[in-house]
């Protein structure tokens, strides 16, 4: 097959090792900056240029899009759906779970569960805002912010009040949530590849921090989940439409939670952790779908 990964940077170690694990398995590889992409949305015959070549003859392309770029990024991709070429994320599930909001809405109306969450753009009373999600210690998080960054734990109601007062003051949206405590600074990364957990780490934050982030010093081990968990993260990923996901879930009291749903999870970390060929099973996960021509995208909103 001939397969085109969308991804900014060929030297990331997700990108590198798909590239390898679709040459190990016999396809063809070649990796596209969303960037350099132009297109052209004549009805009938779409087209995508790169450097001046016209891309054609593609049969699947794997999105590695980065935050930062998911509008341009999905679409070029949405581009390549219209040209026939088998996505192995669809632009729209990418859409959905990059909006957190509208993710955080889809889930809930599936039943799974989340933390208390409430969001708020320009609200004229703080004060219930903070008491709607059942009051302090709470967890404030820009709505933009991504690796740890911009997510705030205010103890106290002060400290609750002034900080989404400042978030509020840049015109940035925040979204306020419960702070689940005896997830003791951890959460699970659990990947799915179709409708498998394929492996499952915990990160746990450093000393003295309550963000797992690895991005913030947090630490990866290999974990086992239970039945519980791997339902949740399958039903997570299936609620978006993705068939390869990250799901970020927190052990707490009453069941696991659901963090957050991400559409391009790194490789890295899970694995060197877990020591299995993660990207292996992502490019054969795609040599049958795309095979069949058979989109998976099963979420809708
Ligand atoms: P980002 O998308 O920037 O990584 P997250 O929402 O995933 O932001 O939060 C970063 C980390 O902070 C999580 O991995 C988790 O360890 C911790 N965390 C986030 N929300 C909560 C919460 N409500 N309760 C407890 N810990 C949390």
């Amino acid at each position: 097959m001939k397969i085109a990964i969308l991804s900014r940077n060929p030297k990331l170690y997700s990108t590198r090792r798909l590239v390898e694990a679709c040459r190990t398995r016999g396809h063809e590889a070649r990796v596209f900056d969303v960037l350099r992409c132009y297109m052209n949305i004549t009805s009938h015959r779409p087209s995508i240029h790169y450097k001046g070549e016209h891309l054609s003859g593609f049969d699947a392309v794997i999105p590695r899009i980065g935050a930062s770029v998911t509008s341009y990024g999905t679409a070029v991709l949405r581009q390549f759906e219209m040209m026939g070429v088998y996505p192995l994320n669809e632009s729209v599930a990418i859409s959905r779970a990059r909006d957190k909001l509208r993710a955080l809405q889809l889930l809930s109306r599936k039943g799974i569960g989340l933390p208390v969450t409430g969001f708020a753009h320009k609200p004229d009373d703080i004060a219930d805002l903070i008491e709607m999600v059942g009051g302090t210690p709470l967890v404030i998080k820009l709505l933009e912010g991504s690796q740890g960054m911009g997510v705030v734990l205010a103890e106290t109601h002060n400290a609750a009040k002034s900080v989404i007062e400042s978030f509020l003051g840049l015109k940035a949206s925040v979204l306020v949530q419960e702070f689940v405590k005896e997830a003791g600074g951890s959460d699970i990364r659990c990947l799915i590849v179709g409708d498998k957990v394929v492996a499952a780490i915990k990160r746990q934050a450093r000393a003295g921090e309550f963000r797992a982030n690895l991005h913030r010093g947090g630490e990866a081990m290999l974990v086992k989940i239970t039945p519980e968990e791997r339902s949740t993260a399958v039903r997570a990923a299936q609620t978006m439409g993705l068939n390869v996901a990250g799901v970020d879930i927190l052990r707490s009291n009453h069941g696991p939670l659901v963090l957050e749903v991400n559409s391009s999870p790194g490789l890295e970390g899970i694995e060197r952790a877990s020591d299995k060929d993660i990207a292996g099973m992502i490019v054969e996960f795609t040599e049958k779908f795309a095979r069949t021509g058979r989109t998976r995208t099963r979420g809708s909103g």
